[in-house]
């Protein structure tokens, strides 16, 4: 039978759904304000200004002049995004100008190409306390008119294609690993059928029939690996189908205890927070674990309907976060049916947001959570400061409680350069974004470079 499912482009249902199955939240729990959830923590935590101790010189200098590029005036930095955009092809194959790329973004950005370097990559990262990595496969589809309206017999070898380069990155990782999936790269005639896809019409239902068995058949290898399936969030045009996608393969694969498939949930949607609950009630009553990962959302600049779904303000944006932070690690939500139990990814890069998390998840009272673990995760090549300081206060935490419930991983890309060119492109422009965030991530890498020069000390 199918499931009911809530999509986010569809806030209506979300009441309907309600209305047959009430979801009440707890008497007692207030509106979240960001101060509220200032919890004192209870460990140590390590200096913030010697977090790259760990990094190699070598690594703190290609980082640096990353961020010195992002750092370029918008109207030049843009600029020189778009030539790299046209010319991809040429760079890619002239050697004099793919090195510097290759030494420098790629380095920074993506885990490698072949296995072993990937394998060497993601050791290195274990070794400076990141638990492990969240690996994406970087080819990015074109979504041109050329692909809708390409001929079936290639659009099902894109699917093939799009299932095997899963298998193929799932055999990349280790037990404890995740993997990234994007629907929207399986081909031209799985986003036609995904954004056809309306919960209500059985034959649009009916058209995600070979994505979903794809998807199935990525999630049955993923099992017998032990690696976790977590599905990227993309533009609310593919989202409701998304959403139908996962939580089918949740109500499949995360029957046992805990979660092996992840949704994303985009706090910048007024309705996600509506949207998360109404899924776990759904979970709650059909008996498998929520798998959950929060980000504020990447899709802002092309969503169409921009004030029509998304947060007013970042400000809304960082509160919506935040309580939906708050709402899974204090457990406050209830369902009609038996508890709910989540397993939770905070994949973000806000200082305040992990800082809250972290807090709340420490100071939370003894006994079963319907959270028992707690995954922070960033992009490889951003936010270093944050993943490297996570790494140091979990070693503390863990020393001192001998609990090893909370984790940093790290979100890579591996591919061929020019696979990873598109993926780097999109990076470099939310460096932009992020330019006060890269001044810090800077600033604290040239005081460690200071320091390791002050020999006078
Ligand atoms: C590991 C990882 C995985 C990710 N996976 C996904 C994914 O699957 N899908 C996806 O969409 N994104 C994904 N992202 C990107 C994420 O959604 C954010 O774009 C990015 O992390 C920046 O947000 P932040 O939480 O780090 O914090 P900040 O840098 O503090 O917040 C920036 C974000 O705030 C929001 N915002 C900015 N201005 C406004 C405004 N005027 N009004 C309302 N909101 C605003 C936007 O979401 C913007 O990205 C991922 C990020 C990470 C770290």
């Amino acid at each position: 039978m199918r499931s009911r499912i809530v999509t986010r482009a569809q806030p209506l249902r979300v009441a309907r759904i309600q209305a047959c199955a009430p979801i009440t939240t707890t008497p007692t729990s207030t509106p979240f304000r960001r101060k509220e959830a200032a919890v004192q923590p209870r460990i140590q935590t390590q200096p913030q200004n010697r977090v790259f101790k760990e990094l190699p010189l070598s690594d703190l200098v290609r980082t640096l002049s990353v961020l010195s590029v992002a750092a370029l005036p918008a109207p030049l930095l843009s600029a020189i995004i778009g030539f790299v955009r046209r010319h991809s092809s040429s760079i890619v194959s002239s050697r004099i100008l793919s090195w510097p790329i290759r030494r420098t973004f790629y380095k920074a950005f993506c885990v490698g190409e072949s296995k072993s370097e990937i394998a060497a990559n993601i050791a290195t990262l274990r070794s400076r306390g990141i638990n492990g990595v969240v690996l994406s496969f970087a080819r990015e589809a074109k979504l041109d008119g050329s692909e809708t309206n390409a001929a079936a017999g290639k659009e099902d070898l894109a699917l093939k294609s799009w299932v095997a380069s899963n298998i193929e990155t799932i055999s990349q990782v280790s037990s404890s690993d995740y993997i990234a999936v994007k629907f929207t790269g399986a081909g031209a005639k799985a986003v036609q059928a995904m954004q056809n896809f309306k919960y209500t019409d059985s034959t649009m239902v009916d058209g995600l029939k070979a994505l979903k068995e794809g998807m199935f058949e990525v999630c049955e290898f993923a099992k017998q690996r032990g690696v976790k399936v977590m599905v990227d969030a993309e533009s609310s045009l593919h989202q409701p189908a998304i959403d139908y996608l996962t939580l089918e393969a949740m109500a499949k694969y995360n029957t046992e205890g805990s979660a092996l498939v992840f949704n994303t949930y985009q706090m910048y949607l007024k309705a996600s927070l509506e949207n998360l609950k109404s899924h776990l009630q759904i979970a709650s009553s059909k008996g498998y674990t929520m798998g959950i990962k929060l980000v504020r959302g990447a899709y802002i600049y092309v969503e169409p309907d921009r004030a029509g779904i998304i947060q007013d303000t970042k400000p809304d944006t960082d509160a919506a976060y935040d309580e939906a932070v708050d709402m899974l690690l204090r457990g406050t939500h209830t369902t009609t049916e038996k508890p709910w139990t989540a397993e939770v990814m905070l994949a973000t890069h806000n200082t305040q947001s992990v800082d809250t998390a972290m807090s709340l998840f420490r100071s939370r009272p003894a006994g079963k959570q319907p959270v028992q673990k707690l995954v922070f995760a960033q992009l490889m090549g951003m936010a270093d400061e944050i993943s490297m300081k996570l790494a140091n206060d979990i070693k503390a935490i863990s020393a001192e409680t001998k609990a090893n419930d909370v984790s940093v991983y790290k979100y890579s890309v591996w591919g061929s350069l020019e696979d990873c060119l598109l993926y780097m492109l999109r990076r470099a422009e939310e460096n932009q974004d992020a330019a006060a965030r890269s001044r810090v991530t800077a600033g604290l890498m040239l005081k460690e470079i200071g320091n390791r020069f002050a020999f006078w000390r």
